[in-house]
């Protein structure tokens, strides 16, 4: 089978790292990003150089009409997506609840929860046999937060990172029979510009020692996590989480 993949924040950090990886694993790929076109346009040249068929289209997950959009540029461009990486994500400056402003939460749930919830829902009108698709596979990047809570940093986050990883479970048995599995990574502190949104970029390297592994994590090493569960190496596995937090 053709194996085609859209892969939501795949400008930078993680979803940078996994459209190179799929580049490596024979994908056709689409390269979803938000607002750093020059990003994802050099992520768009090195997958090519890879010998990929690849594009790179901007949407912001958290609009249906945006992404009907974006699927409709994969179905005419790369053909019939066989899997998603719902990556795209967003925090914002570290803060307590009773300090946060509505527009900050609607934005955080908007961007962790409803955008991979309308990708997921429009990559099963492609994948189930009930709309002619032959299958698929879907991976959600959750994060170590929805164990966790992130009290005192961002309780918004971790609570929609919860939330994905409830949806992981639901989705991956509604669609259990018709060939889609659905899973989920919960990558821990890793080197990305990520935390330049919560207001430290060095966050990482500060927060080393608390990690028993007493280091960050690379984009490279998720990626792989993602890949692996995207391919049919994962065959049985559905509704699981991998958590990629170097012990946390
Ligand atoms: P990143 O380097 O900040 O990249 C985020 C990506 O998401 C960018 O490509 C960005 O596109 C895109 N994006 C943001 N909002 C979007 C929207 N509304 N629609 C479409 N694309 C959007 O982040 P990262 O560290 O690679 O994080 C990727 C995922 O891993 C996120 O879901 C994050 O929650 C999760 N995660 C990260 C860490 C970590 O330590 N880094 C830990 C746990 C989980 P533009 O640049 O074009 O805006």
């Amino acid at each position: 089978m053709d194996k085609v993949v859209i892969i939501t924040g795949g400008s930078r950090g993680i979803g940078a790292e996994t459209a190179l990886l799929a580049a490596r694993e024979g994908y056709r790929i689409c390269i979803n990003y938000h607002s750093d076109e020059k990003a994802a346009h050099s992520v768009l040249e090195q997958v090519r150089a890879l010998g990929a068929q690849a594009i790179a289209v901007r949407a912001d997950v958290s609009s249906e009409d945006e992404v009907i959009a974006l699927f409709h540029h994969v179905d005419a461009e790369l053909g019939r997506v066989t899997a998603l990486v719902n990556n795209a994500g967003t925090v914002a400056h570290k803060s307590r609840v009773d300090e946060m402003s509505e527009f900050r939460i609607l934005n955080i749930l908007k961007t962790n929860v409803l955008g991979p919830i309308l990708c997921a829902k429009h990559a099963v009108l492609r994948m189930s046999p009930k709309h002619g698709g032959q299958g698929g596979s879907i991976v959600n990047v959750s994060s170590v937060a929805s164990r966790l809570g992130s009290p005192g940093e961002y309780v918004d986050y971790a609570a929609s990172k919860g939330a994905l990883d409830t949806f992981t479970l639901g989705l991956s048995k509604e669609v259990a029979g018709e060939g889609i599995r659905v899973n989920a990574v919960r990558p821990g502190y890793i080197f990305t510009d990520f935390h330049a949104l919560s207001g430290d970029p060095d966050r990482v390297s500060k927060l080393e020692s608390g990690i028993p592994m007493a280091r960050g994590g690379r984009p490279d090493e998720v990626a792989e996590a993602i890949i692996w569960l995207l391919s049919d190496k994962a065959s049985y596995a559905t509704g699981t989480f991998l958590d990629l937090g170097g012990g946390r």
